[in-house]
C-alpha cells in the first residue's frame, strides 16, 4: 500500500473545532432533557472528538412540537415561495462560503478524505440546495377538465411535519437530499443524525438559520436508533418519514409508521450492485472504473459496484489488474493530500467487514490482496480483492459496505443478466461496455433504480435515485422527490354558467 505508513503516524490535526454539539430545537441550542451526552469518535483513533447532547424520545417530543407550531402557525409555509427560495439560496451560499470548515468537520467525524469531503461533497451539497431552492417557486397544481359542469383544480400543498433519519456514511449529502426538498416545498422538519456523524448537520442547520430559516422549521436531535429515530418514526404528529440506511431498519421504521398513524414512507436501503465488465471492455479502463465503483467512500456506498462481473474472455487479466490497482490504493490519513482511503467510520462496521473478509476466505474465494487491518490504530482496512467468487457466497449476496471487491465470472450476456438480477436488492448496476446495443440489452433488462453506463457514481440534484426491491421505496433528488413532499388536494366548484 503506497501510503501504509500513514495509517501508523500521528493523525493530524484537523483544521477545525467543534462548535456545536447540543441538540438544536426551535432554533435554539439545548441540552438533552436528561441531560446525557454521547461520545463522537475519530476514526482515525478511536478517540473521543466531542461529547453530543443525547436526545431520546422526550427530545422528540420536543422537536416534533416546535415543528408542528412552526408548520400549523408558520411562517415557513405561509411564506411566499420566493421567500423560501431566497433562504435556501442565502444558505447555500454561507455554506460555501464555510467549504472548508464543514469539509474537515466531516473528515474528522467519519473518516473520509477531506479532498473528497471539500471538493465533491460540500460543492454537492450547495449544488443540492441551490436545485432545490430553484424549485420552490415552481411547484403548483393543475386545472383539470373533467367531466361535468364543474371548475376543477389541483393545490400541492406541504405534507407537514417531516420526519427525517439519515445514515453516517454521506452525513452531508444525505441532508440536502432530505432538506432540500422537504423545506423547498414548504414542511417543517424534525432530522436525526447517525450516532456516529452528528457534527457537520449541526453547524449547517445553524447557518440555515443564519440564512433566515424561522425558529421551528428545522429541528436537528443527535441520538441513537432505537430510542430517538424510533420515537421519531412512532410518533402522531408527524406526517411524513423519510429514511436512508440498512434495509434491516427499513423495515421497523414501516412497522412504526404502521402501527402509529400511517404517515408515508420513502426508503432508500442497501444494495449489491453488478458492475458488469463485457468482454469488448478496454480492461484498464474498466478495471480502474470497477475499482471506483467500488472504493469509493471506503466502500460505504449504498450503491457500491461490489459483485465484479467480468466476461471469461477477458477475467484473467482483470484480475490480475484489479489486484494490481488496488495494490496501489493510498490509504492513510483522510487529512493527508493524495490519499484515496481513509479508516471505517467506526469499531462496529470494521469487525463487520473483517467478518465478510474471513467469510470470503472461508467460503472459498481466492484472496488476491489485503484481508486485514491496516496499522494497529483506528478503523483502516487494508484494499481487498476476491477472485473465484461464487453467486451464493456471503460475500456476493451480502452488503458489506467496505473495501472488499468480490469478482465474478462470467459466460454470456443472457447469464449475466439473469445473474445480476438474482439478488433481493435492486439499486444501481454499471455496466462496461463498447457496443450500444450490449448497453441497451442491459440497461433494460436490469431491475435497478440507476444505470450507469461506462460510468459509476455520477451524481446530480437533478437525477432521481432510490431503489428497486429491497433496495427501498421512492426516488429522491430531482423532481421525483417533491411528491414524497406534496399532498394533492383536489377543488371542486360547480360552474354556474358552463358554457362561459
Ligand atoms: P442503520 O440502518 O441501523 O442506521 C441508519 C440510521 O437509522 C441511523 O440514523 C440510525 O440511528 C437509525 N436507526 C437505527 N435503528 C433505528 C430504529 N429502530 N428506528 C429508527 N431509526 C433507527 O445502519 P447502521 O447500523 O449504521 O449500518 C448497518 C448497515 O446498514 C451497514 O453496514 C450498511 O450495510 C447499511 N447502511 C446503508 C446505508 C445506505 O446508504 N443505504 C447507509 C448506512 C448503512
Amino acid at each position: 500500500y503506497s501510503t501504509a505508513a500513514a495509517a501508523l503516524e500521528e493523525p493530524i490535526k484537523p483544521p477545525v473545532s467543534v462548535e456545536y454539539t447540543q441538540l438544536l430545537i426551535n432554533g435554539q441550542f439545548v441540552d438533552a432533557a436528561s441531560g446525557k451526552t454521547f461520545p463522537t469518535l475519530d476514526p482515525r483513533t478511536g478517540e473521543v472528538i466531542a461529547h453530543v447532547a443525547e436526545g431520546d424520545a422526550e427530545d422528540i417530543n420536543r422537536a416534533v412540537a416546535a415543528a408542528r407550531k412552526a408548520f400549523d402557525e408558520g411562517p415557513w409555509p405561509k411564506m411566499t415561495a420566493y421567500e423560501r427560495q431566497r433562504i435556501l439560496l442565502r444558505f447555500a451560499d454561507l455554506v460555501e462560503k464555510h467549504n472548508d470548515e464543514i469539509a474537515a468537520l466531516e473528515t474528522w467525524d467519519n473518516g473520509k478524505p477531506y479532498e473528497q469531503a471539500a471538493k465533491i461533497e460540500v460543492p454537492m451539497f450547495v449544488r443540492l440546495i441551490r436545485y432545490y431552492a430553484g424549485w420552490a417557486d415552481k411547484i403548483h397544481g393543475m386545472t383539470v377538465p373533467a367531466d361535468g359542469p364543474h371548475h376543477v383544480q389541483t393545490l400541492h400543498e406541504p405534507i407537514g411535519v417531516a420526519g427525517q433519519i439519515i445514515p453516517w456514511n454521506f452525513p452531508l449529502l444525505m441532508y440536502a437530499w432530505k432538506v432540500g426538498p422537504a423545506l423547498a416545498c414548504g414542511n417543517t422538519i424534525v432530522l436525526k443524525t447517525a450516532e456516529q456523524t452528528p457534527l457537520s448537520a449541526l453547524y449547517v442547520t445553524k447557518l440555515l438559520h443564519e440564512a433566515g430559516l424561522p425558529s421551528g422549521a428545522l429541528n436537528v436531535v443527535s441520538g441513537f436508533g432505537p430510542t430517538a429515530g424510533a420515537a421519531l418514526c412512532s410518533h402522531m404528529d408527524v406526517d411524513k418519514l423519510a429514511f436512508t440506511g440498512s434495509t434491516e431498519t427499513g423495515k421497523v421504521i414501516l412497522e412504526l409508521s404502521a402501527k402509529s398513524n400511517l404517515k408515508p414512507v420513502t426508503l432508500e436501503l442497501g444494495g449489491k450492485s453488478p458492475f458488469i465488465v463485457c468482454e469488448d471492455a478496454d480492461v484498464d479502463n474498466a478495471v480502474e472504473l470497477a475499482h471506483f465503483a467500488l472504493f469509493f467512500n471506503q466502500g460505504q456506498c449504498c450503491c457500491a459496484g461490489s459483485r465484479t462481473y467480468v466476461h471469461e474472455r477477458v477475467y484473467d487479466e482483470f484480475v490480475e489488474k484489479a489486484t494490481a490497482r488496488a495494490l496501489k490504493r493510498s490509504v492513510g490519513d483522510p487529512f493527508r493530500q493524495e490519499i484515496e482511503q481513509g479508516p471505517q467510520v467506526d469499531s462496529e462496521q470494521f469487525q463487520k467487514i473483517l467478518r465478510y473478509i474471513r467469510a470470503g476466505v472461508d467460503g472459498g474465494a481466492t484472496l488476491e490482496t489485503g484481508g486485514d487491518r491496516l496499522g494497529e490504530k483506528g478503523y483502516y482496512i487494508k484494499p481487498t480483492v476476491f477472485s473465484n467468487v461464487q453467486d451464493d457466497m456471503l460475500i456476493a449476496t451480502d452488503e458489506i459496505f467496505g473495501p472488499v471487491q468480490s469478482i465474478l465470472k462470467y459466460r454470456d450476456l443472457d447469464e449475466v443478466i439473469r445473474r445480476a438480477n438474482s439478488s433481493r436488492y435492486g439499486l444501481a448496476a454499471g455496466v462496461f461496455t463498447q457496443s450500444l446495443d450490449t448497453a441497451n440489452t442491459v440497461m433494460r433488462a436490469l431491475r435497478v433504480g440507476t444505470v450507469w453506463i461506462n460510468c459509476f457514481d455520477t451524481f446530480d440534484a437533478a437525477i432521481p435515485f432510490g431503489g428497486y426491491k429491497m433496495s427501498g421505496q421512492g426516488r429522491e433528488k430531482g423532481e421525483y422527490s417533491l411528491k414524497n413532499y406534496l399532498q394533492v388536494k383536489a377543488v371542486v366548484t360547480p360552474l354556474k354558467n358552463p358554457a362561459w
